[in-house]
C-alpha cells in the first residue's frame, strides 16, 4: 500500500493526478485485504488495469487498486477447440501472442490493443473486424457487495459495440478476475475482410495467410496509424463511432455527399473520425491538447503536460462542433474518472 502517489505512470494519457492510496494486488488475498481497507475506511474505489481507456480529471480521494492477478490455463475441448483462461492482470497483447505461439486462433485481429485481459470485456474490445464477444465464453467476477465470486456467461455480459453490462448497469459493482475464450486449434477462421489487412498482406507478399500472418499485418497497420502512448499520451479512439437512423443518414448524404456510412439494418454507423475531421479538428492543438494529425479520433496529450480537465474540455468542444454541423451527438468511449 502506497500513500499520496502520482498516477501519471499508470494512465496512458500521462495525466498527473494523485491518489491517496494505491495498492497493486497480485493475489486474491491481497485483493480482499485491499477491499476490506476500502470498506472499513469508507474509501472510494478505483480499479485499474493498464490505464489505457480512462481519463483522470481530478485527484482521486480514495483507494486505487491495480488488478495484477496473473496466470493462464488451457483446456482442450475437442479436436479443434481449446478453452483458454487468463487472469485479469495479464497484458492483453502478450496474451494474444501466447495464444498465437500455440497456434490458437480467434484473437489475432485484436493484436497490439493496449491494456489487460481483465478489462477486455468492459467495452468488448474490438478491431479489424473482430470483437472479443466472438470468442468470449465467460468471466469470473467478484461481486463488490457480497464479496462472492460469480460467473458471467456471454448472455449475462450483454455485449454491444464498445459496451457490456460492466459499463452500464454493472458499473462499479464487479471486479473481473479472469476471462475464458474459446479458440480454434487448427481449422482457423481467417478474417481479412477489413480492407487494410488485405493490402498489408499484399505488401508482405502473403497469399494464404496464417493467423500469425494476420497478427503481423494488424501490428504493422496499427504501428503505422496509431500514436504510441509511450511517445505521446493518448487513450486510442476517444469517441465511439455513432450509429444513426438510415433516414437521418440519407438526409445528411444530400448535404454532405462524401459522408461515409456502414449500414446495419435500419441504422448506419458513421466514422467519428471523418465527422471530427470535417469540423476542422484533425491535427488541431489548443493549449496542451490536440487531435492527432493522422487520426482525428485520437486525442493526445501533445505537450505531456495536459490536465485531465483540459482533455475533457477539448473533447466537449469537438462534441459541440460535430453536433452543430451534423446534428450527431458523439459519445465518449474513454471512461471519465
Ligand atoms: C493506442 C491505443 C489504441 C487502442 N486501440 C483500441 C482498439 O483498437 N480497440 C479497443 O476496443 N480499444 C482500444 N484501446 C482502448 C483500450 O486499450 C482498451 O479499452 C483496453 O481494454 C483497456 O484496458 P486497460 O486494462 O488499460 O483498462 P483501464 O484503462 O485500466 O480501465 C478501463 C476501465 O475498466 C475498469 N477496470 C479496470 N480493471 C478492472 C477489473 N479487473 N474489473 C472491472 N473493472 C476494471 C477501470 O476502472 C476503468 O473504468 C486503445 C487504447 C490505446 C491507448
Amino acid at each position: 500500500m502506497q500513500e499520496n502517489i502520482s498516477l501519471k505512470p499508470y494512465n496512458t494519457f500521462g495525466v498527473d493526478v494523485s491518489a491517496i492510496y494505491f495498492a497493486e494486488v497480485n493475489t486474491s488475498e491481497e485483493l480482499l485485504e485491499a477491499l476490506n481497507l476500502s470498506k472499513t475506511q469508507k474509501l472510494p474505489l478505483l480499479l485499474l488495469g493498464g490505464g489505457s481507456n480512462l481519463l483522470l480529471t481530478k485527484d482521486f480521494d480514495g483507494l486505487v487498486i491495480q488488478v495484477n492477478l496473473k496466470g493462464i490455463s488451457e483446456e482442450v475441448i475437442s479436436e479443434n477447440v481449446v478453452l483458454v483462461t487468463s487472469k485479469a492482470g495479464e497484458n492483453w497483447h502478450e496474451f494474444v501472442q501466447f495464444c498465437l505461439d500455440r497456434n490458437y486462433g480467434g484473437l489475432e485481429n485484436l493484436s497490439l490493443i493496449p491494456g489487460n485481459v481483465g478489462t477486455s470485456p468492459m467495452q468488448n474490445i474490438g478491431a479489424y473486424g473482430t470483437e472479443i464477444k466472438d470468442t468470449f465464453v465467460s468471466c469470473k467476477v467478484l461481486n463488490l457487495e457480497t464479496l462472492e465470486v460469480e460467473e458471467f456467461d456471454h448472455q449475462k455480459c450483454n455485449f454491444g459495440y464498445r459496451e457490456s453490462i460492466f459499463k452500464r448497469e454493472g458499473k462499479g459493482k464487479y471486479i473481473i478476475l479472469d476471462v475464458t475464450f474459446k479458440l480454434t486449434t487448427k481449422d482457423h477462421s481467417i478474417k481479412t475482410e477489413y480492407g487494410a489487412i488485405q493490402s498489408e498482406l499484399q505488401n508482405l507478399g502473403i497469399e494464404n495467410p496464417t493467423i500469425q500472418d494476420i497478427s503481423k499485418a494488424v501490428i504493422n497497420i496499427r504501428q503505422s496509424k496509431l500514436p504510441d502512448p509511450k511517445v505521446i499520451g493518448n487513450a486510442g479512439s476517444f469517441f465511439k463511432n455513432p450509429t444513426i437512423p438510415l433516414m437521418q443518414f440519407e438526409v445528411l448524404k444530400q448535404k454532405f455527399s462524401t459522408i461515409p456510412g456502414y449500414p446495419n439494418g435500419e441504422f448506419v454507423k458513421v466514422p467519428a473520425g471523418w465527422l471530427i475531421e470535417q469540423c476542422g479538428w484533425k491535427g488541431k492543438q489548443i493549449g496542451n491538447v490536440a487531435s492527432h494529425k493522422l487520426q482525428a479520433l485520437v486525442l493526445v496529450n501533445a505537450t505531456g503536460n495536459a490536465s485531465g480537465k483540459e482533455i475533457f474540455d477539448f473533447s466537449t468542444m469537438i462534441i459541440d462542433s460535430v453536433k452543430e454541423k451534423f446534428g450527431i451527438e458523439l459519445e465518449r468511449e474513454v471512461n471519465i474518472i
